[in-house]
């Protein structure tokens, strides 16, 4: 049967009308796997059989763990709606949390997402931070409510309110669209039930309707609550199958690859859309020249690296020779394959519109923009993803046996690939392994695979916290010396303007921008002055700063500008309090001596002159430490509000809204991840787990001026740095 399938696709995937591409988004234990497990079900593509057992296997705790992964779960389903048979690609994204990475990656080769939101715990967090991310990228979205059966089962609401409940729903979601939605879409995409745009049902149970389809078949509330209470569920679900709620949804709703293409590449491809190519991935033009958007790489234990994208434009073909933008690198396609629930199908070649897996291109990364070499020189590659989560929790792995040391580093640098999330440093002196991720889960689940993989013995300290270095004021202008007194670099420090920061982290001003359209952005909306915005070298992305030149008419400047942009950058590695990185600053050269002769101006000069005086500086302008700061959204019952407010006080939290709904109360607060450790343990022992709650990064924020030095202090120990912190005068010899 599945063989038959694949020819069908195959003739379908030239002809968008027939192809629609989507994924599942949720907070976690919503409901997305049983969803997505229906589907495969549905579409026969997994016999029921497996699809059951798949699920057993949840309630293994490690289980749990590797379903949160959820690996390689890209599938490519066949529907038939009104006699016309569809091709849907369907991109499954992690449902937790730490994961939110992962969920950036899948959106962009998406065009709808279906959203799928418990009926009891309503619009959560999670499912905020998601429909924000799909916004951003021009997804449209469709509405599950799953489990029905709890307001009945659970909640015993009378027909009456279950549909109240349901409203309120709706009202929450299309509040997040009307909050984040480009607005030209805000009043096209909230989602209409009567229009078939919402559906309802028990994934668990495998039934789904829309409102129209119930219509048509006369059910009604009362019919479902009777179908519960009268033990004839299994009816109902053959009566109405989830997968056929929820793919009529996606075919009506989603729009098809062409159609998204129109809108979607203005916002998410930086090239001219009126060029040729501009034209080409608008229409999604099989013919045109081929451009793929990889949304990941994972290592497949036979073939190798595999990348799975979205071709864009152009037809993808086994022996195309294929330009990596990002990595710089040209490479051959050793072969394109199509996505069959777990498996790859060898297939000869995928037009535009699809999603298809390539092996061959072992230098590109989630985020690469692959094109035919071809067009090499012209192609602009696709806006860079925007990771909500910074990776601000990190342990030090050690294997057993030093043996392992280097088979170890292999395993964690494949883990880097697939997840750009993480983040490995090695210490080359000490040989001491760092892995940073966005929340000690994340991390938990990487050292995880790790061991599965390698097999491999190795110890996991207990999770340390980042933090980052800033300053409060402005500092005075700073002399730095290079090593041989010859050249003389004049700097100061000052922290940079939150609307600076929020523009460089959602990616709105970046490093390799035109500087006259940077220079008009940072006017326009963050208030800089022309001139020297113009004089921007250098902004650093990754920890958010920014190397500002104010000099006029230095002789041999020009020829030094690498080596003081490199010296920017080797300094806010590692601040002068606690060698942690350095966030928010503007740094700005006022003025510089240079010597005429390159041979006294080479980067070993240059560069410890610029560190000094970016130290010095930093050391003058009130420096402290941020921490992150989690927000948490805490659902609990009316009786246990006081014991999950004493919670959060006893852990440097604090309470920032609270609402009340008829079943529940909603507190909102935040909380430094460096006291959310024990949290989960402590919510459940106080509310006798009557509350349950999310987690997401928030906000780097100031460390308590009591604790700074004890903090400073602590971090210098582990790192075994010289007690004293060090002092201007350590950077800049006499004065
Ligand atoms: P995910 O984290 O969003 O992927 O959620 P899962 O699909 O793993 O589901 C989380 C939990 O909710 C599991 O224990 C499911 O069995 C349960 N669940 C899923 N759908 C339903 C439903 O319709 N009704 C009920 N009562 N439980 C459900």
């Amino acid at each position: 049967i599945i063989e038959k399938k694949i020819e069908d696709i195959l003739s379908m995937m030239r002809n968008p009308a027939q192809v629609r591409n989507a994924g599942t988004l949720a907070h976690v234990d919503h409901g997305k796997t049983t969803t997505t497990d229906s589907l495969l079900m549905g579409a026969g593509l997994l016999s029921p059989k497996v699809a059951g057992k798949a699920l057993a296997m949840d309630y293994v705790e490690i289980e749990q763990l590797r379903q949160m992964t959820v690996k390689s779960a890209n599938i490519s389903l066949y529907f038939e709606y009104e006699g016309k048979p569809y091709i849907i690609n369907f991109v499954d994204t992690p449902g937790h949390v730490d994961f939110t990475g992962h969920v950036t990656r899948s959106l962009r080769v998406m065009d709808g997402a279906l959203v799928v939101v418990d009926a009891v715990e309503g619009v959560m967090t999670q499912t905020e931070t998601v429909v924000r991310q799909a916004m951003e990228e021009m997804v449209r979205p469709v509405l599950f409510i799953n489990k029905i059966d709890r307001l009945i089962k659970e909640l015993r609401l009378n027909p009456n309110e279950i549909q109240e409940r349901i409203i309120e729903i709706v009202k929450d979601f299309n509040n997040l669209i009307d909050m984040y939605a480009d607005p030209n879409f805000k009043d096209k995409w909230k989602v209409d039930p009567s229009k078939g745009q919402v559906a309802l049902g028990s994934a668990l149970n495998k039934w789904g309707v829309t409102i129209p389809q119930a219509a048509k078949a006369g059910l009604k509330f009362s019919n479902i609550v009777d179908a519960y209470e009268k033990n004839y569920v299994d009816e109902l679900a053959q009566e109405f199958p989830l997968y056929r709620a929820i793919l009529n949804m996606i075919v009506e709703h989603v729009p098809p690859p062409n159609v998204a293409q129109r809108y979607r590449i203005p916002k998410i491809w930086r090239g001219d859309i009126n060029s040729p190519l501009g034209k080409a991935l608008l229409e999604a033009d099989p013919d045109g020249p081929t451009v793929i958007a990889v949304s990941k790489m994972n290592k497949d234990p036979h073939a190798g690296l595999i990348a799975t994208g979205r071709v864009f434009s152009g037809t993808i073909r086994e022996g195309d020779e294929v330009y990596l933008i990002n990595a710089k690198t040209s490479k051959r396609v050793l072969q394109t394959y199509l996505y069959m629930g777990p498996n790859r199908i060898v297939i000869p070649e995928v037009p535009a519109g699809n999603i298809v897996a390539l092996l061959g291109v072992d230098d590109a990364r989630a985020g690469e923009t692959i094109v035919a070499s071809s067009i090499k020189d012209v192609a602009a590659p696709f806006e860079r993803m925007k990771y909500i989560s910074e990776p601000v929790v990190t342990v030090a792995i050690e294997p057993k046996n030093p043996n392992d040391l280097a088979k170890l580093v292999e395993g964690l640098k494949e883990l880097t690939i697939e997840d750009p999330t993480l983040s490995l440093k090695i210490d080359e002196e000490t040989g001491q392994i760092l892995l940073s991720g966005v929340g000690t889960l994340h991390l938990e689940i990487a050292t995880w695979l790790l061991k599965e993989r390698t097999k491999l013995d190795f110890a996991v300290s207990q999770p340390l916290v980042r933090f980052r270095e800033a300053v409060r004021t402005t500092s005075p202008t700073f002399e730095g010396k290079s090593p041989n007194k010859h050249n003389r670099l004049y700097i100061s420090v000052e922290p940079l303007d939150e609307e600076t920061i929020r523009l460089i982290q959602y990616g709105e001003v970046t490093d390799d921008q035109d500087p006259r359209e940077r220079a008009k952005i940072l006017r326009e909306k963050a208030g800089w002055d022309t001139d020297e915005a113009r004089g921007i070298w250098t902004v650093d992305e990754q920890y958010i700063n920014v190397l500002v030149d104010k000099t006029t008419g230095i002789q041999y400047l020009r020829e030094i500008r690498d080596y003081i942009v490199q010296g920017f950058r080797w300094s806010i590695q590692t601040g002068p309090l606690a060698q942690e990185p350095v966030r928010g600053i503007k740094v700005i050269l006022h003025d510089a001596v240079v010597h005429e002769d390159p041979a006294h101006r080479g980067p070993a000069q240059i560069m410890p002159a610029t560190k000094n005086a970016i130290m010095a500086g930093i050391l003058a302008a009130r420096p402290t430490l941020l921490e992150p700061v989690l927000s948490i959204e805490a659902k609990t019952t009316q009786e246990n509000i006081g014991s999950v407010i004493g919670v959060l006080n006893r852990h440097r939290g604090k309470v920032i809204d609270m609402v009340q709904s008829e079943y529940m109360v909603t507190i909102k607060g935040e909380i430094p991840v460096i006291e959310s450790f024990t949290l989960s343990d402590e919510l459940r022992s106080a509310t006798a787990g009557r509350v349950f709650w999310s987690l997401q990064f928030s906000r780097w924020s100031p460390v308590p001026e009591n604790m700074l030095v004890d903090i400073v202090m602590k971090i210098r120990e582990r790192k075994g740095l010289p007690k004293e912190i060090p002092k201007v005068e350590d950077f800049i010899s006499q004065y």
